[in-house]
């Protein structure tokens, strides 16, 4: 099946109009007519090249809601005409210890991303940034009625990717949180956080998104154009959740937490953050990692956010406004995600 997208050649664009050819349903496969696909500062990464080579052409999207157009012959769970979504992952190898435990992320075998990645057979994927895509059934997550499809599409990387850490290093209710970096995933967290009933503080650059959070949730605003600012906060916090799309040096944000608390870091630029030994040696403090989540997780969150009423705050954006997107993107100028209206895609 032939499908409109977006494509860029070479790492740095720009994006010229592209066809691409979808398989043949195989029995476990799902044909999705793709309605939105958020802008994940990851795509951004990945087209300009930040995380080393990339696979060119390079179709981005991982973060897609749409409408089921068609199924293969073994598929059960969805039906034509149902609401579902797609995150990173769209194949695993199912058999290993993590893909058993729902954590498809870590399979052995290498799981295959969305796009910029290679599949089991040796094809490259190719993303949301079209009309249409075909994935495993076991990879298509059901969307609830309560979540419309624009604010459900970034919850397919930025909500899990940030639910994740908030249940690993939970329960966080009565806790203190920071959320660092109000962005995409950032405003999700805000507002999981507070649903989970932590008392939340957002940390930003400058005070333009000081009202935004408290509507989102937050209890507790910091303005940190620069890190020293933080000063008036250390031994504050239980959890610090760090969105920042660019390297930082962790120091002063690893100093806000009470001793024994967890520095969880999910931004991922292209270049390294740091620390001195001494932030994390005096007050037992740790940084850790997270990525995404697996399968399981991921609809355990659209049932939470479906529960308490979150979805992102998006700024519906046409193809054409790609580029401009992409620029405003990397100037922090995005509330809180642009998603695509895929529809808009080869018209
Ligand atoms: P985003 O919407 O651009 O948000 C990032 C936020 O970081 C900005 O809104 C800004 O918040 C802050 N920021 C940006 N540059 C900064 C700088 N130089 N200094 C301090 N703060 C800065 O991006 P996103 O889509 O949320 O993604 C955030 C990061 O997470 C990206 O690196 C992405 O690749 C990564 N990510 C990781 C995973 C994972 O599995 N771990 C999954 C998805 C995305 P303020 O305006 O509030 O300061
Ligand atoms: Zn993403």
């Amino acid at each position: 099946m032939m499908t409109p997208a977006l494509s860029v050649t070479a790492a740095g664009g720009p994006f010229v109009p592209t066809t691409l050819t979808r398989r043949d349903l195989r029995g476990d496969d799902v044909h999705i007519e793709i309605a939105f696909t958020g802008i994940c500062h990851s795509d951004l990464h990945q087209v300009h090249g930040e995380w080393g080579d990339g696979i060119f052409p390079m179709v981005p999207g991982h973060e897609i809601s749409g409408v089921v157009s068609a199924v293969g012959e073994s598929v059960s769970a969805y039906r034509v005409g149902d609401r579902v979504g797609v995150g990173v992952m769209v194949n695993s190898c199912g058999s290993c210890e993590h893909c058993l435990a729902g954590r498809q992320q870590f399979c052995v075998e290498g799981v295959v991303e969305t796009y910029n990645s290679r599949d089991y057979d040796g094809t490259v994927t190719y993303g949301g940034y079209s009309r249409s895509i075909v994935v495993r059934e076991s990879f298509v997550h059901g969307l609830p009625d309560e979540i419309d499809l624009e604010g459900a599409a970034p919850l397919l990387c930025a909500g899990i990717t940030v639910y994740s850490p908030l249940r690993r290093w939970g329960p966080v209710v009565g806790k203190n949180v920071a959320v660092v970096g109000i962005g995409g995933l950032g405003h999700l967290a805000v507002r999981m956080a507070a649903a989970m009933g932590a008392e939340v503080t957002a940390v930003s650059r400058g005070v333009g998104k000081r009202a935004d959070s408290q509507r989102l949730g937050a209890t507790d605003f910091l303005s940190a154009e620069s890190p020293s600012d933080l000063g008036g906060s250390r031994n504050r916090f239980d959890l610090v959740l760090n969105t920042v799309s660019a390297s930082l040096a962790m120091d002063d944000y690893l100093a806000l937490l009470r001793p024994g608390g967890v520095l969880v870091n999910v931004g991922a630029p292209g270049a390294p953050i740091s620390c001195q030994p001494f932030s994390l040696i005096a007050g037992n403090r740790a940084i850790a990692g997270s990525m995404i989540g697996g399968t399981a997780e991921t609809r355990e969150m659209l049932r939470f956010c479906a529960e308490n009423d979150i979805s992102a705050e998006v700024e519906i954006v046409g193809a054409k406004e790609i580029e401009s997107s992409y620029r405003r993107l990397r100037d922090g100028e995005v509330r809180y995600r642009f998603v695509m209206d895929a529809t808009t895609i080869g018209g």
